[in-house]
């Protein structure tokens, strides 16, 4: 599944290859794509002849600036975007969406899975409605500290894995990455969000700046199929420290990385290193 580094290297390969580019015209394969309540009509028409004047991330979603709308994608698990000039370089039976654009090139939607999604917004109001206005912000921004993490999370009773994964209160820490900021900060999954200190958070937030920033340099993980652009791939994945390694060797420790569900999500971890409180 395609994480916030990950999805920022498919938003930088987009705009280096979409941007400024015109959507001539449009073909809609699987119309349940598109999640905002509006006819397929409606849809090309604010789509047709609009010039992809950037495009952005904002949590995990991929947002085009089309001028007076948006188009916001979500990859969920194995949606992505292909800039081609030709179909038969992709496997055709999964495409979900075809922008013509003026350049003779296509951007192409494809998930395999079909979970992803596209909806259609104001410029103006997208911030303000559904998907966007429910999510937390990054761990990057000037507002977020440690205190910030601790006001956020502390009040739960869930575990801190699970926290963590809520877009509503911090946005863009993935499954991969929860393990690798939980091992980093040396904090048990299964301690209880409401049981840990401000020097619990601190430490949570601070792994999770740098993680993801390291993440992000390196172009994300690539992990099972996720691909974002031709020749292109996320270095990342030979950086993990827990996520992936059950059985093998604790880099600090030497002892051995366990595997467990938390809330259903695989969890990695090591149980010498990561304290339970
Ligand atoms: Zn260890």
């Amino acid at each position: 599944m395609p994480e916030l580094p990950e999805v920022e290297t498919v938003v930088s390969i987009l705009n280096k290859n979409a941007r400024n580019k015109k959507i001539v015209s449009i073909d809609v394969v699987y119309p349940k794509l598109i999640k905002t309540e509006i006819s397929l009509e409606d849809f090309k028409k604010r789509v047709s002849n609009k010039i992809i004047n950037e495009v952005n991330r904002i949590g995990k979603y991929i947002i085009f600036d089309i001028g007076v709308d948006v188009l916001i994608s979500h990859l969920r698990m194995e949606g992505k975007w292909y800039y081609i000039n030709n179909l038969e370089l992709i496997n055709q039976k999964h495409i979900e969406l075809i922008f013509y654009l003026d350049n003779d090139y296509m951007l192409v939607y494809h998930d395999t899975r079909k979970f992803g999604t596209i909806n259609l917004e104001e410029k103006q109001f997208y911030k303000f409605k559904e998907p966007i206005k429910k999510l937390g912000p990054e761990p990057f921004v000037k507002e977020v500290n440690g205190l910030y993490f601790s006001n956020a999370m502390s009040k739960s009773n869930k575990y801190i894995k699970t926290v963590l994964l809520d877009q509503t209160k911090i946005s863009g820490i993935g499954n991969i990455y929860a393990d690798e900021i939980l091992f980093d900060s040396k904090i048990h999954p299964e301690n209880k969000a409401n049981n840990l200190s401000i020097d619990n958070y601190i430490c949570i937030y601070n792994s999770s700046k740098k993680i993801l920033k390291r993440a992000i340099e390196l172009g994300g993980s690539t992990i099972s199929t996720y691909k974002a652009g031709h020749g292109i791939s996320g270095k990342f994945q030979n950086e993990l420290k827990v996520h992936l390694r059950k059985g093998e060797n604790c880099f600090n420790c030497s002892n051995k990385i366990f595997k467990i569900k938390v809330n259903g999500r695989g969890t990695y971890y090591c149980e010498y290193c990561q304290i339970k409180y």
